[in-house]
């Protein structure tokens, strides 16, 4: 270790290892017990500062340089810092956690597809495969102009531990293809599905990668591929392989409450938060951000435990409703005219009146880094149920939790749609059809169980939500690698 002392005790880094940085966090060090002020180095930071920030509940201190610094990070560096956030409250071992760091496999792929006029455009896809340890890859595939490698390697990430810590046999993977869908037509968007499917070839498969809708991707899109994969097959094959693809439509193999899955997960979740806290969802009221396919679903549902939906904003605008807005009659609008825009029964307000609304819950369910350090400040709300991933920037979460809003993280908050397409998958392997009812039996057992467990770990390392998700994934994958060893 590479560290000299000073006369007021305060120890300055010579070195940017992180063993320094573990070794000075050791639990139980005098001047670091709960609560207490501390001026001198942030167990994070890589600059040498003093910083007065009070020490939040559990073992995490940073200071406001590292919470800079990680905001000029991307995704990926984000994810893999929180991931390293986790190893420093429990002390996993740190070979395991350089693995899961690292992704396994990532496959970049240039395809021309014949447009509408005749021309040839050139589409670039992505899958990243981060890890197998505990089944076949699993992970949306998103159609966006943001998609690139690194938000993909991130949300692969993401997807490993939600597999591990809703306790399903599945790895985590993501995908998808930098492009605006509003540029295409109908058409267009079938061929390169169809053309991406074909470049992905075997990198996909039912036992080895099996992709999911995600944004500006649908059951339509799942059953191209579905359909494409099966034309590449001998014809003894074919049968065999409707598991390639979840959230299929339903005639294709899909899985009842599939569509509703990452909705419906929220909802159960939203509602178990509620009665731990003594909380009623009759007359709450919420804001949903993202009206999609989960937000809307999210949205849908709450109205059925009896909750008023107030304001609501996508990638058209923002609009709101003291008085409440029916989320199915929205969700109908939304289907005909493609966003909430020019709603006829709200008024139009701007982004930051959207985040001042006071609510007692918040649903983001859009993209990444939403909640950040302006627009976390504005939130007058109770709980964050993170519909989608990663929705909240490092500087966000910790005015979060500053101003003591509860947050369901959103490896745990949006698990529902894996947990469903894992039921689908089995469905298909199986040849078998289960209700509706069956499927949302046991969503809730799987889904209350992952909150339990998450709930538990919060409490015995007295950590925040999110690291808690974290460390209960991660402590999963360390068992699994330790039983196994490294091949050779
Ligand atoms: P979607 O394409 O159906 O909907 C996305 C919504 O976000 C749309 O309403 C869009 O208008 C809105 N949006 C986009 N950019 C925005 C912006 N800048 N500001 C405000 N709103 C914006 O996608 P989806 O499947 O509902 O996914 C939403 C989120 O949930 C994503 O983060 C996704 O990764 C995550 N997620 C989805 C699933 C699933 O099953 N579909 C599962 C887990 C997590």
């Amino acid at each position: 270790m590479d560290r000299k002392r000073r006369n007021n005790g305060e120890i300055t880094p010579v070195s940017k290892s992180r063993e320094w940085k573990l070794l000075y966090h050791e639990p139980g060090r005098p001047g670091l017990e709960e609560g207490s002020e501390y001026r001198g180095l942030c167990m994070y930071c890589e600059l040498r500062k003093t910083c007065a920030l009070p020490r939040p509940e559990g073992g995490v201190w940073r200071c406001e340089n590292y919470i800079a610094m990680l905001r000029k990070v991307s995704l990926y560096e984000k994810v893999v810092k929180q991931l390293e956030e986790a190893v420093d409250v429990v002390h996993f071992d740190r070979d395991i956690c350089k693995i899961l760091a690292a992704t396994m496999n990532e496959l970049i792929v240039n395809f021309p597809v014949k447009m509408d006029d005749g021309g040839i455009k050139i589409l670039t896809g992505y899958r990243v495969q981060h890890n197998n340890a505990l089944g076949p890859y699993k992970g949306g595939l998103r159609f966006h102009h943001s998609v690139d490698i690194d938000e993909v390697r991130a949300l692969a990430i993401l997807m490993t531990w939600k597999s591990a810590i809703t306790n399903i046999p599945f790895g985590g993977a993501k995908g998808g293809i930098q492009l605006d869908p509003a540029e295409f037509s109908a058409g267009e968007m079938e061929k390169i599905t169809r053309r991406f499917t074909y470049a992905l070839g075997n990198n996909i498969g039912p036992e080895y990668d099996i992709p999911a809708p995600d944004v500006n991707t649908n059951p339509q899109i799942m059953a191209w591929i579905l359909d494409t994969y099966m034309s590449t097959m001998t014809p003894n094959e074919r049968n065999r392989c409707s598991h390639v693809v979840t959230g299929k439509p339903i005639e294709s193999g899909g899985s009842q409450g599939r569509n509703k899955a990452t909705g419906q997960g929220i909802v159960f979740l939203i509602e178990k938060w509620a009665k731990d806290h003594g909380f009623n969802l009759k007359g709450a009221t919420y804001i949903v951000q993202g009206f999609g396919n989960v937000g809307s679903w999210a949205a849908r549902l709450m109205k059925k435990k009896g909750s008023k939906l107030i304001a609501v904003e996508d990638v058209t605008g923002a609009i709101s409703n003291s008085g409440g807005i029916d989320a199915d009659d929205l969700a109908d609008y939304v289907k005909d005219k493609g966003g909430v825009l020019d709603y006829p029964k709200a008024k139009p307000v701007d982004h930051e009146t959207f985040f001042s609304t006071k609510a007692d819950i918040f649903i983001p369910c859009a993209l990444e880094n939403q909640i950040t350090t302006e627009t976390a400040q504005m939130l007058d709300v109770k709980l964050v149920a993170e519909g989608a991933n990663s929705p909240t920037d490092p500087t966000g979460d910790v005015i979060l939790q500053r101003k003591k809003i509860d947050v369901i993280p959103d490896i745990l908050c949006n698990s529902g749609g894996v947990i469903v397409s894992y039921f689908e998958w089995l469905q298909n392997k199986r040849s078998e059809f289960w209700d509706l009812e069956e499927v949302d039996r046991k969503l809730y057992k799987k889904i209350i169980e992952a909150y339990e467990r998450v709930r538990d770990t919060a409490e015995k390392f007295k950590v925040d939500w999110r690291k808690a998700a974290y460390i209960a994934a991660i402590s999963k994958l360390e068992k699994v690698y330790k039983e196994r060893g490294i091949f050779p």
